[in-house]
């Protein structure tokens, strides 16, 4: 049986895996990432690379590639960060691949981030088998990724499908990229809970509707408490659960009017336990945009969970093998 490493480099933690074609996991570690310099992320990788393999030798387990996911936007062709993101620090114009490759002979793939969650939903979760899909992941930024022909949509170089930053408003809030009334302002954990701070901060009532401690602690305020807020029925939480809802409704409506998808999946830490949000967002979905294009889309909750990324960052080792333009692998 085949195996592949998986890596999923996120801002807090890194996880890694052997990873069968099935995306079961025959051994995962989770380490926190080095707060240092990229020579600090660099060496923990080159380390994991190699107890892995030393892993996967011991136990006569056939490695054949290693697949990285990590945020920010990737050169997919040379294997490189080109901009990384803030809350990984010092990750920018990192070339991954040739660094790595001194250290190994197996073949390696970087990818974005999401791209890698849309991969393995696409391969093994609630995308499978569909050649045409749009995956949004809600976390604390909006990520997206595109499936188009059975191809992911990438661009000259992958930069592509940045969806968190679609504008949806151009009056809108400023957002870490520089432009403002970016879906990601909206409908991120972070957009959830700035919209809710800015509600509290401008009601002047000591006592606010149970909200008196974030009114004294507003930094401390998260989108699952607005979610929570909301379900315990305060109107200014619901209120920023309809913005969020509304924003993220009309990005998806212009994504299905530009990809003409079958399906849309909607994944990442916001949605935890959130089949209610996305009924919510069908439902004004369904209301929206040209009806031949919109009305046979179903949108779903992604299925694997927050082990997508080490997934799909593995799952590249099959898909994208053979194959100089990267192309999925039908075989
Ligand atoms: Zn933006």
């Amino acid at each position: 049986m085949e195996y592949s490493i998986g890596i999923d480099i996120g801002g807090s933690k890194i996880a890694a895996g052997i990873i069968d074609r099935n995306g079961e996991p025959a051994t995962k570690k989770v380490f926190s990432t080095p707060q240092g310099t990229r020579d600090s992320i660099l060496l923990l990788l080159e380390n994991i690379i190699f107890s892995l393999t030393e892993t996967a030798n011991f136990e006569n387990k056939q490695l054949i590639g290693i697949g990285i996911g990590t945020a920010g936007q990737i050169d997919f062709y040379n294997g490189k960060v080109l901009s990384g993101t803030p809350n990984i620090r010092d990750w920018n114009d990192v070339a991954i691949k040739d660094i790595l490759s001194e250290k190994t002979n197996l073949p390696i793939f970087l990818d974005n981030d999401v791209n890698v969650i849309a991969l393995a939903e696409q391969q093994l979760g609630a995308g499978k088998n569909i050649d045409d899909l749009i995956c949004l992941a809600l976390g604390t930024g909006v990520g997206g990724g595109v499936i188009s022909g059975g191809n992911m949509m990438r661009g000259a170089w992958g930069g592509g499908t940045e969806l968190g930053h679609i504008v949806v408003d151009m009056n809108g809030p400023a957002c870490n990229c520089g432009f403002n009334g970016c879906l990601e302002t909206y409908a991120s954990g972070t957009g959830i809970a700035r919209m809710m701070r800015e509600k509290i901060l401008a009601n002047h009532r000591a006592e606010y509707n149970g909200l008196a401690y974030f009114k004294h602690h507003p930094n401390e305020i998260t989108s699952k408490h607005v979610f929570n807020f909301m379900l315990a029925g305060n109107e200014d939480a619901a209120e920023v659960v309809d913005q969020a809802i509304r924003a993220l409704s009309y990005a998806i409506v212009s994504l299905i009017h530009t990809f003409n998808p079958s399906i849309v999946l909607l994944a990442g830490g916001v949605l935890q336990d959130g089949e209610w949000f996305i009924e919510k967002v069908r439902s004004k979905v369904a209301s929206l945009g040209i009806q031949s294009l919109v009305k046979p889309v179903e949108i779903r909750a992604a299925q694997l969970g927050v082990d997508a990324g080490l997934i799909g960052a593995a799952m590249q080792s099959w898909v994208y093998r053979n194959n100089q333009k990267f192309s999925f692998d039908r075989s």
